[in-house]
């Protein structure tokens, strides 16, 4: 007790005599001349951050940092640059996206000749690939999204070629990978997949869903090195667009063991909340092998207490779970890859062992049937913190919009996918019809509702680049498109919360809020330096900001050259 009067003393002694407190010890990083938006509770401006140990000590004006400024201290004068903190991003796949990038990265190639170019190129360079591997091709460069295995074969007629294309639901094979995998016009489909087939029912080239694992069961399996060397890959392309903290998508056991290597090395630059994969086929009987996972690889930059459910498919092809029928396919409501009660009574397992619940749903009856299971869980095991999400949420019933904020679920939205290019216009509208179609990715109607949500890229499906999706969920149009007209514009939402989808709402949906996602004192400095600041150019050119610096607890993990 006497310690502590003794303290209040001390401290109204500095409050009455009005003094300075005490200089404080010099700062090892200061940044000033900066435009700092914070995040912070009152989404404030300031000039200028001093980082200590990895933390942030002072968020303030130029004209006190000063103080913080001693002979060791290292100081970054940015001229009116912009600083926020560092991004997040709430779903990518760093591992498999790394090791694409690595092998016949076809992302990004904008015609179906630059696709069959690239292929070409990459066997003629790889003699020694017993398989031709990568992916990344655009549904939208072939009629249906349904390439031809002969456009493969007249190319790489002698080994088999394995490519996903850009969103995971679709694969294209040649001939001889389905010889060796014993695909034949006799193979019937599986029960959560489609063999594409010609007029006269043999496997056409491309593989739906579940019938990609036909081929792939017989792919040689990757070596550890290889997926180390994708994740590095993965996290150095985060760094390099100023994302530090991540949500793994869907972590394999041999993806966790990427993570821990890469951690062990020293080399894993990122914040990684592992979301792991969860087999829907064997339901409850996961829980065990989850529980033993996440013990096992939970440490260091790794955190792994949540699992990834996968609801439905995707709605390019027919295979999300739909409320109505798709437009012309009587009768097809695409699938849910599990039941409802199957599904309500695996998210209470697992909501019950503690679990963070990460679902994909695309289709109005696979959000729908995810709500339930989550409302399921609540009933059985009582309402806790448990920030479970949901991620793409493509397609509502505005029905279920209110649900989120009643569920305390959070809608983990792609916003780069909202804006009316050719997989919206040429293969998802004439699917749904208008009416429905107006439900398509309605961001501010669920911000509107209250709910918490948060943004995230699913690369290597779609670019990694939160800018060009901050452009989008403000514009919603093409970020190569200019100004213009904006696809469903009552959708739109106001920068400040495309900003903070991807920095503190990033940060509550991956428990670590306290930590970072702001620019506030106490926190870590993990931290962004943009070229220009994004509240002074239009909209339209979000996209074309680029990252100078990306600091992880004060440490610089990118540094554009010439900055
Ligand atoms: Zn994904």
């Amino acid at each position: 007790m006497r310690r502590f009067l003794g303290a209040l003393a001390a401290a109204l002694g500095v409050l009455t005599l009005g003094a300075a407190p005490p200089p404080p010890a010099p700062a090892d990083l200061v940044l000033r001349g900066a435009a700092v938006y914070t995040v912070d509770g009152a989404r404030s401006w300031a000039e200028a951050i001093a980082v200590s140990k990895g933390r942030i000590v002072f968020v303030g004006a130029d004209s006190a940092i000063a103080h913080w400024i001693g002979p060791s201290t290292k100081v970054l004068a940015l001229s009116g640059k912009m600083v926020l903190p560092a991004f997040h991003d709430a779903h990518v796949h760093p591992v498999s996206g790394g090791m694409e990038a690595l092998e016949c990265d076809l992302n990004g190639l904008p015609t179906k000749d630059a696709v069959l170019e690239k292929v070409k190129r990459y066997s003629a360079e790889h003699p020694e690939a017993k398989w031709i591997r990568g992916g990344g091709w655009d549904l939208t460069l072939f009629p249906d999204g349904n390439p031809s295995k002969a456009l493969l074969d007249a190319i790489v007629p002698d080994r088999p070629v394995y490519l996903p294309a850009s969103d995971g639901h679709s694969v294209w094979v040649n001939s001889k990978a389905l010889a060796l995998a014993g695909v034949t016009k006799a193979t019937p489909d599986p029960p959560y997949g489609r063999i594409e087939r010609d007029a006269s029912g043999q496997p056409s080239g491309t593989l739906r869903e579940d019938a990609a694992d036909l081929v792939a069961k017989i792919l040689p399996k990757r070596s550890a090195k290889e997926s180390v060397d994708g994740l590095a890959q993965g996290v150095k392309v985060a760094n390099r667009l100023g994302l530090t903290s991540l949500v793994e998508a869907s972590a394999s056991e041999e993806d966790l063991e990427a993570y821990a290597a890469l951690d062990a090395q020293g080399r894993l630059t990122a914040r990684v909340l592992a979301s792991l994969y969860v087999d829907t086929d064997k339901g409850t009987a996961e829980v065990p092998r989850l529980r033993s996972l996440r013990d096992q690889y939970g440490r260091g930059r790794v955190r792994t207490n949540a699992v990834k459910i996968f609801a439905d498919g995707v709605l390019e092809t027919r295979t999300a779970s739909v409320l109505e029928p798709y437009v012309g396919f009587p009768g097809d409501r695409g699938k849910p890859n599990l039941q409802p009660p199957t599904f309500q009574a695996l998210a209470t397992a697992l909501d019950k062992e503690g679990f963070q619940i990460h679902v994909h749903a695309i289709g109005d009856r696979a959000i729908r049937d995810a709500f339930d299971a989550i409302e399921a869980a609540r009933k059985a095991n009582g309402a806790r913190d448990a920030r479970h999400h949901f991620a793409h949420i493509e397609l509502f019933d505005p029905a279920d919009i209110p649900r989120f904020r009643k569920l305390g679920v959070i809608a983990n939205f792609q916003p780069l996918w909202a804006n009316g290019d050719a997989y919206i216009t040429e293969l998802t509208e004439p699917k749904l019809g208008p009416e429905r179609s107006r439900w398509l990715y309605p961001i501010g109607s669920v911000l509107a509702s209250g709910a918490e949500f948060a943004f995230g890229s699913d690369w290597s499906v779609s670019s990694m680049n939160p800018l060009e999706g901050m452009e989008v969920a403000v514009t919603r149009r093409q970020p190569s498109l200019g100004p213009g007209p904006a696809w469903i514009p009552e959708e739109r939402i106001a920068l400040p919360d495309a900003i903070a989808a991807y920095t503190i709402r990033g940060a509550y949906l991956d428990f670590s809020e306290k930590d970072t996602g702001s620019i506030e004192v106490g926190k870590l400095a993990d931290l962004v330096v943009l070229d220009r600041n994004l509240f002074e150019i239009p909209a339209s050119q979000i996209h074309e900001a680029k990252v100078l610096l990306t600091l992880l607890e004060g440490a610089e993990v990118y540094r554009a050259s010439g900055f």
